[in-house]
């Protein structure tokens, strides 16, 4: 089987300014100059993401938006185009992200806009899928991460093309912000159903390929646990990617060679 790189992404949202991004950066800088064996990624605020290239110059760090439009151009007051992200050094997108869906009402018809508008323009999708509270208790877990799967890729799917670039983030509602995140075990069975579905959809060629990152109150003390598990490629970090006290344990968890 294919060896997938582990991804250890940084969400920054809404948060720091520029010296404390600048400080941030060059605490991971010290460590990604040691580590090869994954990637390493931080998303800044929009504002952020010309300077925020600067200072990962020289390192492996890659750099990605939050967030994008899914047409090339237009009357869009506030918005910013793939090319526009290219152009300011993203390597990768962030899309979908459940505060996007709950907070700013994108449904699966944006989202899947937005994905195939990143893998037309070269910038990688980071998709973000997952059920909240009620869904979870409910016992509607694999249902809500199916029709977000087909509702988020629904054009690959109909074009009959393959999302070759595409990342997927698995971010169970309950687990974001709240400290309160999936054991391993719950966070493996789901990454396991979308493995099986990509492989489904897409062919087994993907499934082996593609990255699965896990999202929710990942901190230092759960990383390890989380990456040991077969189907977890990675993982996407919030509140934990903020500082470097928390952020850096977390690039450097203990990888167990399987
Ligand atoms: C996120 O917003 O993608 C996230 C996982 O946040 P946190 O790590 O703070 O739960």
């Amino acid at each position: 089987m294919e060896k997938r790189i582990p991804i250890i992404a940084g969400n920054w949202k809404m948060h720091l300014n520029l010296a404390s991004a600048k400080e941030l950066i060059d605490e991971i800088k010290k460590t990604v100059m040691h580590t090869r064996d994954r990637e390493v990624l931080v998303a800044p605020p929009f504002v952020y993401l010309i300077s925020v290239r600067e200072f990962i110059a020289d390192s492996a760090i890659y750099l990605s938006a939050q967030n994008m439009h899914w047409d090339e151009k237009g009357a869009y007051t506030g918005e910013i185009s793939a090319s526009m992200l290219i152009e300011a050094g993203c390597t990768h997108v962030i899309l979908g992200h459940s505060e996007r869906r709950h907070l700013f009402g994108e449904t699966d018809d944006f989202i899947d806009l937005k994905v195939k508008m990143a893998h037309q323009s070269g910038i990688k999708p980071i998709l973000c899928i997952g059920e909240d509270l009620s869904q979870r208790e409910n016992g509607e877990t694999f249902e809500v991460i199916k029709s977000q799967l087909e509702g988020s890729l629904k054009s690959f799917i109909e074009q009959r093309t393959t999302p070759y670039d595409l990342i997927i983030a698995y971010e169970p509602v309950w687990a974001i912000g709240t400290g309160q995140t999936a054991t391993p075990d719950q966070a493996q069975e789901v990454h396991c159903f979308i493995r099986q579905w990509i492989g489904d959809t897409f062919g087994r060629e993907l499934s082996g390929k593609i990255r699965i990152l896990y999202g929710g109150s990942v901190k230092p003390a759960n990383i390890s646990e989380l990456m040991a598990q077969p189907d977890i490629d990675g993982v996407l970090v919030g509140g934990a990617s903020l500082n470097a006290e928390q952020f850096i344990p977390i690039i450097n968890y203990d990888k167990k060679e399987g």
